[in-house]
């Protein structure tokens, strides 16, 4: 499809959805203009990208987290590695809506290149008839490029999670995947009846580089923090532990270490056993909370 053809697409996309948006600026209402742009009452004006996402920062953020890391996470979580979690995750979605006739509105915040977005979006399409709008910010710009190119029918934003470009009660799920939480806007854009659904790593994820690439005393991995931050803004209402394994070929492997802040600043030596084995194992270990603003 050319650039043009899906910007128009995207363009669409969000005039139809135009309501959800305020200006990061000033807070005034959003609207499509001219199948180009995003502009508020007060002419604070966001461009479509060729690809027809939009940048809602002014000065782009640099972030250790690069084009090679996002192209490396698309290609991990196209293998399969998360296979069960996106299907436990679409499961929550559309068992807690079948009852209900409304839009299924999830916004996926720290989105990433947006597979795991995207391969949400595309089970529960496939279980219910609800209509489905589906928004994946990120703060990084080459995320969302990546994000854009290759999927579509899903808004695109480059954007800060601290100052979100959208009005209140806008969204039915929040997916939080792996990423840093800013539960005050959490609660700010969900609806009454709105569930968080975040994903935090437990003791034995990724266990194999940890095990290989750490000191015995920084080994181990607790994450009582991140849950205690949750239990104090969100109310609890599931809890599901998946912990499985999963083989990974030598290629995978190393798609697998690009994409996981773990191997920062792990010499080259530690890294290469992994590099060069054929099939490893691999240990995924996550506990997916759901759960409602106190
Ligand atoms: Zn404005």
């Amino acid at each position: 499809m050319s650039k043009n053809k899906k910007k128009t697409i995207q363009a669409k996309l969000l005039a139809k959805s135009q309501n959800i948006f305020r200006c990061p600026l000033c807070s005034n209402p959003m609207k499509v203009a001219y199948l180009s742009s995003l502009i508020c009452s007060k002419n604070h004006c966001f461009d479509l990208s060729k690809r027809g996402y939009v940048n809602f920062l002014s000065n782009s953020i640099q972030t250790r987290y690069g084009k090679t890391l996002f192209e490396s996470r698309k290609i991990v979580w196209n293998s399969g590695l998360f296979e069960r979690l996106s299907e436990n995750i679409s499961t929550k979605i559309f068992n807690e809506f079948k009852p209900k006739s409304k839009q299924i509105t999830l916004l996926d915040a720290g989105c990433g290149e947006g597979t795991p977005l995207y391969s949400i979006r595309k089970r529960i399409i496939q279980n219910t008839s609800n209509d489905f709008l589906g928004v994946g910010i990120d703060i990084s710009k080459e995320a969302i490029d990546i994000a854009s190119k290759d999927y579509s029918n899903v808004i695109w934003c480059v954007s800060d999670l601290a100052n979100s470009p959208f009005e209140k009660k806008q969204f039915n799920f929040i997916l939080n995947i792996l990423s840093p939480s800013n539960y005050a806007e959490f609660r700010r854009i969900l609806d009454d009846d709105g569930i968080l659904i975040k994903v935090i790593p437990e003791r034995d994820y990724l266990l194999e580089l940890r095990n290989s690439f750490f000191e015995p005393t920084k080994k181990s991995y607790s994450n009582e923090k991140t849950l205690a931050r949750f239990q104090h803004h969100f109310k609890i209402l599931t809890a599901d532990r998946l912990r499985y394994h999963f083989s990974l070929d030598g290629t995978l492997m190393d798609h697998l270490i690009q994409m996981t802040p773990l191997s920062w600043g792990i010499s080259d030596e530690r890294l290469l056993p992994f590099s060069t084995m054929n099939t490893k194992k691999i240990t995924v270990d996550l506990t997916i909370l759901s759960g409602k603003p106190r």
